[in-house]
């Protein structure tokens, strides 16, 4: 059963931190999105965040965001982001019922994506997700070959070219992160700066202050609003 006081106060909560952590550094907290990341919990507790106030949802798997995007499909103003790393033939149950891409890392699924977007009624937003680690078995666009991606997604009408995100290695200690950070932010503002790339999506539970202080316009947190996931079996 859904804890739906529970699901409130933790996603106050986040709310919360997200306050704090742009006042600290002189930003206005309008302008840092909170994406609740609700890969693998079930469409009920989406329901109970959409009511305490949540809008934008990011999922990591395209079947699983497509079948709560339909059990939910009467909520017109939720939005579905995808975060996971996104197969080409993928791309098309994607372009059905997300707004937003966030890991788009290769001209070969941006065209894709562009193929699979052209009949809706507005642009696929995407985000280009950056290794900015260089950790080989972690997706992402090497940051020297960034801009040939970034190109090709301008070029391509169905979508629209809205940022930058990465997933900095895991090492359990908040601060480890903002190197990385840091170097997403000077990535935008070495390819045109946020008149062409407005968001950066990084941060999640562990370091979203951190990236607050970096820059970041939407952070993807998926624990500190649901709780812990099970791991998929
Ligand atoms: C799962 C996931 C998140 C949320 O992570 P938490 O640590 O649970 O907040 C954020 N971004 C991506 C890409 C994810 O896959």
């Amino acid at each position: 059963m859904t804890d739906v006081d529970g699901l409130r106060a933790r996603l106050a909560s986040v709310r919360d931190r997200i306050r704090r952590a742009a006042e600290r550094c002189g930003r206005d907290p309008r302008s840092v999105l909170l994406l609740a990341v609700s890969k693998t919990k079930p469409s009920e507790e989406v329901l109970a965040a959409y009511a305490a106030g949540q809008r934008c949802f990011g999922e990591s798997y395209a079947q699983e965001l497509v079948d709560k995007a339909e059990a939910l499909s009467e909520l017109a103003d939720l939005e579905w982001h995808f975060v996971g790393r996104l197969q080409s033939n993928k791309a098309k149950l994607v372009a059905s019922r997300a707004a937003v891409v966030h890991a788009v890392d290769s001209e070969r699924l941006a065209r894709e994506l562009g193929k699979r977007a052209e009949g809706r009624a507005r642009p696929l937003d995407v985000l280009v997700e950056v290794n900015v680690g260089g950790e080989a078995t972690k997706g992402g666009v090497d940051p020297v070959a960034l801009e040939p991606v970034l190109r090709a997604i301008e070029a391509i009408p169905s979508l629209r070219l809205r940022g930058l995100m990465s997933i900095p290695p895991h090492t359990g200690e908040p601060e480890a992160s903002r190197p990385f950070h840091r170097a997403l932010a000077a990535l935008r503002a070495a390819h045109g700066g946020a008149g062409r790339l407005r968001d950066l999506s990084m941060g999640m539970t562990d370091d979203l202050e951190i990236a607050i202080d970096e820059g970041a316009t939407i952070v993807r947190v998926g624990t500190a609003i649901f709780g812990p996931r099970a791991p998929r079996g």
